[in-house]
Parts: C-alpha cells; sequence; structure tokens
C-alpha cells in the first residue's frame, strides 16, 4: 500500500522549530518510502485562525526546501462533513448537548485527564433541548460499548490498547465550529486516505480518541508515528507563546532554510534545544 503521511498546522501563529521538525519527519517518511505527502491547514478555529499565518506556513515549509503532493488542504471546506457526522451521531444516540463553560467543567471536574480536567458529566442525563449552540459531547460509555476493545499502532512505541476513556465525555462538535480537533482530525485523515499518522508525541493520548472514532465510522484505520518533541532549556515544548524564533523570522533574517532541515535531520539543534523522549523511552524520531 502506498503511504501518505500529512503536516497538519494550526494557522493560529507562525510555525517555529518545532513545527519545522513535524514537517521534516512527515515529508521524509513519505519521501523514504515513494509515498505522498500532504500539507492540510486545520483553519477551523475561527477564532484564532488568521489566512497570514496559513500563506506563511506555506512559505516556511517550501523554505525548508519540502515539496508536497497536490495543493494545500484548508480544513474549513471540509465543515460540511463533520457536520454530517455529528448528526449522524446524535441519530445513534452516542453524543448529547452540553451547555457548560470551561469554567465550570474545571470547577465540577474531579479527575485530570490528557487535555485537562474530565468532564464530570453535568449535562448527560439533563435531557435538555438545546435552544442555541451548544457542544456537543461524546457519549463515552455508550460508545466503548458499541465499539469494543480496540487497539491502534505506533511505528515508534508499538502495540496500544486503546484507552479513550481516559478522556471522560469529550467534546466532539464546539459551540463555535462543526467539528472539534479530534473529530475534524480524525474524519479528514480519513478523507485524505493518510495511512501514517506522524505528528509530535504530545498528540499521543490523543490518539486513544481517534482510534474509537474510527470504529464508529467504520473508517480506514492508518499506522501512527508520533515523533519526539523538541524541547527548550526549561524542558518544556517550544510553544509559539514562550517567544520561540519563528521559521518566518529565521527566513526574513537570511538563515538558509534547506541548511537548517538538515542540520535537524542530522540531530544538530541549536544549543538550548533537546529531543524528548518518546513514549517507548527512546528518542529523536
Ligand atoms: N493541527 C494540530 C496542531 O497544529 C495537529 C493535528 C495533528 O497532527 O493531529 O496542533
Amino acid at each position: 500500500m502506498e503511504t501518505v503521511t500529512r503536516f497538519a498546522p494550526s494557522p493560529n501563529g507562525p510555525l517555529h522549530l518545532g513545527h519545522a521538525w513535524s514537517a521534516i519527519v512527515a515529508h521524509d517518511l513519505a519521501r523514504a518510502r515513494g509515498g505522498r505527502f500532504l500539507v492540510r491547514i486545520e483553519d477551523i478555529d475561527g477564532a484564532r485562525s488568521r489566512a497570514e499565518f496559513a500563506e506563511s506556513a506555506l512559505e516556511d515549509l517550501a523554505w525548508l526546501g519540502l515539496t508536497w503532493d497536490g495543493p494545500a488542504i484548508r480544513q474549513s471546506e471540509r465543515v460540511d462533513t463533520h457536520a454530517a457526522a455529528v448528526e449522524d451521531l446524535k441519530a445513534r444516540g452516542l453524543v448529547y448537548p452540553c451547555h457548560c463553560t470551561r469554567a465550570e467543567v474545571a470547577a465540577a471536574a474531579r479527575k485530570i485527564g490528557p487535555d485537562g480536567p474530565v468532564y464530570p458529566g453535568t449535562c448527560r442525563d439533563a435531557a435538555f433541548v438545546p435552544t442555541g449552540p451548544v457542544a456537543w459531547r461524546l457519549h463515552m460509555d455508550r460508545a466503548l460499548a458499541k465499539a469494543g476493545p480496540l487497539t491502534w499502532y505506533d511505528e515508534l512505541a508499538g502495540e496500544q490498547v486503546a484507552n479513550p476513556g481516559l478522556f471522560g465525555d469529550v467534546v466532539l462538535a464546539r459551540k463555535d465550529a462543526p467539528g472539534s480537533y479530534h473529530l475534524a482530525v480524525t474524519l479528514d485523515d480519513a478523507a485524505d486516505g493518510v495511512t501514517v499518522v506522524t505528528r509530535g508525541a504530545d498528540l499521543f493520548a490523543s490518539t486513544h480518541v481517534h482510534r474509537l472514532l474510527q470504529a464508529l465510522f467504520a473508517l480506514p484505520v492508518p499506522q501512527w508515528h508520533h515523533h519526539a518533541l523538541l524541547l527548550d532549556e526549561t524542558g518544556e515544548k517550544l510553544a509559539k507563546r514562550r517567544g520561540s524564533p519563528s521559521l518566518f523570522d529565521r527566513r526574513l533574517a537570511g538563515e538558509d532554510g534547506r541548511a537548517l532541515a538538515d542540520a535537524l535531520r542530522a540531530g544538530q539543534l541549536p544549543s538550548n534545544l533537546t529531543f524528548s523522549r518518546l513514549a517507548n523511552g527512546g528518542e529523536n524520531a
């Protein structure tokens, strides 16, 4: 089977070195296997997405010497399919409306999951009829019963037993977007024919939820490749908020993007950065 990978940035800010590494891993993996490398701009967060960040991201990738197959895909063009999938789950009684705010969830939660406070189920049995926009949450117990036991395979960490219950009743449709990250990324990876989902190890646990959604929608099951993250001197992953230099800044300063990509490939990181360990204890890609 042909290998298809993708890099799927959210255009909420400029790309940094961590994004560059993620794109290089996905690109090189596809090229090494004679497959295809796709770019998908995950621009469904209307409040945070900006067209100029999407444009700049594509210029950054070209500057790094990466090539992708076909035009960049825009996730915002898929929102109808995201909405239709939620309607399907509504009809099957697998989602329910929730009006709780983030602050209410944080205050009422009794557990912390991979994404933060686990929703305690406040609206699960409330049976209210929404009059305005609300979030729709997966009824995790029913979904787990429907799907049965599941496993998934990470190329670096090996076979995993899916444990989506860690997340509780996750949001699948947001008040302000037809699909949440978990829903949109799962549907779109299937729509794009992705066979190896490459992304940072910080999203490792999310795959438990994605595997469950694949089962509920009878989607093909890819493999995963969760690569190491670039960490800064405090041991935290690079984040735009923390002021790490953007690729845009480097490009504007006249730096050679191809040389930078080759240095990362060779494990030559700027002196303040290190690679995180992987879920299986190993390092690097
Ligand atoms: N759009 C997500 C992000 O930028 C990544 C999605 C994924 O690779 O699964 O964090």
